[in-house]
């Protein structure tokens, strides 16, 4: 099975670059850099069989530049672009945009005070918010990419309906992309955008991987973010929908922050004290027709 799975990932790589797609792997091992976007979503779902066009690259701050020379130097593209999305401003401080023969590959970096993941959860949609190591891929919404719901983040609502950033703005063939829960026709339950998730909570996400020497797990260890995709819900059949957002005076978009080790100790409740209490009291005023097995499961954590 992990000869497959490798297979399906070489097959990914190799239209990118050719007979150095293992130097590519190389460097994206070396550097720590993320593949999301479409390219992971596709190793996920495992429909590699239609083309790819674009190879979404993030990578930490200090490898910006080794990557870049690299792209350009060894494989060739050109540079189109420095100026990234501004649905992901606040997730991206450097930005490039290459493209080689009808293939194009954008490379984006974190602000330097914050983690690589934050990247990540800036994205528009929750279809996006999914990436791979040269090791192993994780999916950070993946009960609604079981059902090929992509939910649009607050940050969605930036991209215009001309306009296309991931699974966010013109139609999408795979996926169906909503700006809300409000299509379920029920109350969103521990479905909400505006519920907080953190990083560490297991069974909030699924990861596989095939190479254990660059497991994608080694992402989550010792990183303290937790983040929602909204700040309000606007579906009418969820009691916190006008009640969160009145109440809400927090920034807009898919918001995540990281704690410092400082904030972490003068905060008298810890990150998972707090996350579960913000579950339990939400749960509380649910209606059991509401309450789905992850809520058991969260309860059991
Ligand atoms: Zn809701």
């Amino acid at each position: 099975m992990k000869a497959v799975i490798g297979r399906r990932y070489r097959r990914l790589l190799v239209p990118y670059a050719g007979e150095a797609w293992q130097d590519l792997v190389r460097f994206l091992r070396e550097t720590q850099t993320l593949i999301t976007g479409s390219s992971a979503r596709t190793m996920f779902l495992g429909d590699v069989e239609h083309d790819m066009r674009d190879l979404n690259l993030v990578v930490p701050p200090t490898s910006f530049n080794i990557l870049d020379e690299f792209l350009i130097n060894t494989l060739g593209y050109v540079c189109i672009s420095v100026i990234s999305h501004p649905a992901m401003a606040l997730g991206i401080k450097q930005f490039r945009k290459y493209t080689k023969q009808g293939k194009v590959m954008t490379l984006a970096s974190p602000p330097k005070d914050k983690n690589i993941l934050h990247t990540i959860l800036s994205t528009p949609t929750t279809a996006d918010m999914i990436y791979m190591t040269t090791g192993g891929v994780t999916c950070l919404y993946p009960q609604w990419l079981d059902q090929r719901v992509a939910i649009c983040s607050g940050t969605g609502n930036l991209v215009l309906s001309t306009d296309k950033l991931g699974c966010a703005g013109e139609l999408h063939d795979e996926l169906r992309v909503k700006l809300g829960t409000a299509f379920i026709g029920e109350a969103c339950g521990n479905r909400c955008p505006t519920l907080w998730h953190h990083i560490q909570e297991k069974h909030m996400r699924k990861s596989t991987d095939w190479d254990l020497s660059d497991s994608v797990t080694k992402t989550f260890f010792n990183v303290d973010i937790e983040w929602r995709l909204n700040t309000y819900c606007e579906n009418p059949a969820c009691r916190y929908n006008f009640e969160i957002m009145a109440g809400n005076l927090e920034t807009l978009g898919a918001f995540n922050r990281m704690w410092t080790l400082k904030q972490k100790h003068d905060s008298p409740l810890t990150l998972g004290d707090r996350f579960r209490r913000q579950v339990f009291a939400r749960r509380d005023t649910l209606s059991p027709a509401c309450k789905t097995p992850i809520d058991d499961h969260m309860q059991d954590s």
